[in-house]
């Protein structure tokens, strides 16, 4: 693998131009591991320079480094060691299979490949052996040398999954219920028309209960144990815990929450639930990677929080904040859970994704490529 003369890992971001590629390029700015050399979007945007093609829509300017770079086709060659794709899931199956198969990592957002039982779904503090299923696809999937795909959760899974995986942890699930109340900036840009927005709650988000109660049993699954030396037998024994999801669409820009109700395993006090919540960390912390919030999750005692505009950015937006912890009359306890949808929802999460691969050496095999 070739880097820079900073030794920075070279970037490319497909859907750089989108809701979740602005985010990659304002996160990765001042990365200390990874730099942006390549960004790729759709035919609209072919051949423009960055500052052309990509009407900036977060906070403060668009960073300088990446207006001169010329928007490429989402194909291979990019000038670039590692992908971060936010495409479109209708588009980013094949596209996204394709880089794998030309030697890429590719770390993506869509939600194409996330079940895929070779394909690790990966939340760094909950899950990291099973990055263990990337010895498989280097089998089965005859990707060339260097090249994989990971996943990271729906954006709303990442929260639920965050909250219930300490409760798992220590006391066992046995049934979990969330009804979620989704930021507008979820459904990208232009997302839903003001008219359908503006004083108004839409309870359908398509796919989105699917993907909760689907992509939550495979977070929190165990990978099986190694008793056979042979990668292609490893799988993901999904929890066995059922997963109910209603998912709403509501007026807020940023920050997408859910109100939780669990059903644990054995009878548990509500204070051993609270420090099950407040005393969770991970591999990420214990390894100080660059994006790993300190406290993954904040528990809050105010009885009216946690709110989007106040507590999306905690951790800069890594952290999952949790208030309104009681008893529950119908299961045994209720909680809300918040998080940035764009940050721990997306692209900090790949960031974070990335982070870890980094660190324990998945990006050795990894090649310098050239457009
Ligand atoms: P978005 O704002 O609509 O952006 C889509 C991006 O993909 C743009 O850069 C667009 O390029 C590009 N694109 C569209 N069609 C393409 C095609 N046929 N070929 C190549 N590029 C194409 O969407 P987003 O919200 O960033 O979401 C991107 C992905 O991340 C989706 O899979 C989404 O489900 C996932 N995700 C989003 C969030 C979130 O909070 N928004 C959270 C988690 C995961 P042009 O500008 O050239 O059209």
């Amino acid at each position: 693998m070739k880097t820079s003369i900073t030794s920075r890992l070279r970037i490319g971001i497909l859907g750089a131009t989108g809701t979740v590629g602005q985010r990659f390029i304002q996160l990765l700015e001042h990365h200390p591991q990874f730099e942006v050399t390549a960004v790729a979007a759709s035919e609209r945007s072919e051949n423009k320079p960055y500052a052309e093609a990509c009407t900036w829509r977060l906070p403060a300017e668009m960073p300088a480094f990446v207006k001169p770079l010329r928007v490429r086709a989402p194909q291979p060659p990019l000038d670039c060691d590692v992908i971060f794709s936010s495409l479109p899931s209708e588009t980013a199956q094949a596209i996204e299979e394709n880089f794998a198969r030309a030697g890429y990592p590719v770390i993506s957002n869509s939600s194409s490949w996330r079940m895929a039982p070779d394909v690790p779904l990966l939340i760094p503090e909950i899950n990291p052996d099973h990055l263990r299923l990337l010895d498989r696809q280097r089998v089965s999937r005859g990707f060339a040398r260097g090249g994989f795909i990971v996943t990271n959760p729906n954006c709303s899974t990442v929260m639920i999954a965050m909250a219930l995986a300490p409760l798992h942890a220590r006391f066992g699930i046995a049934a979990a219920i969330a009804t979620t109340m989704q930021a507008l900036s979820g459904a990208g840009y232009p997302g839903v028309a003001s008219l359908d927005a503006t004083d108004n709650v839409i309870p359908y988000i398509a796919s989105e209960e699917e993907k909760i109660e689907c992509e939550t049993g495979k977070i929190l699954g165990c990978i099986s144990s190694a008793t056979s030396a042979k990668a292609n037998s490893l799988e993901i024994d999904h929890a066995g815990f059922p997963v109910s999801a209603q998912c709403h669409r509501v007026n807020v820009s940023d920050g997408h929450m859910a109100a939780i109700r669990v059903k644990l395993v054995r009878q548990v006090k509500i204070g051993e639930v609270h420090d099950a919540l407040a005393s969770f960390t991970g591999l990420p912390q214990e390894l100080k990677l660059h994006s790993a919030p300190q406290r993954p999750i904040i528990v809050r005692s105010e009885p009216d929080r946690p709110q989007p505009r106040l507590d999306r950015d905690a951790g800069g937006g890594m952290s999952i904040t949790i208030g309104r912890l009681q008893p529950d009359r119908v299961l045994d306890f209720r909680l809300v859970a918040l998080s940035h949808n764009t940050i721990r929802g997306a692209a900090g999460a790949a960031i974070l994704n990335a982070e870890l691969l980094l660190a324990q050496g998945h990006f050795a095999a990894a090649r310098s490529h050239s457009a």
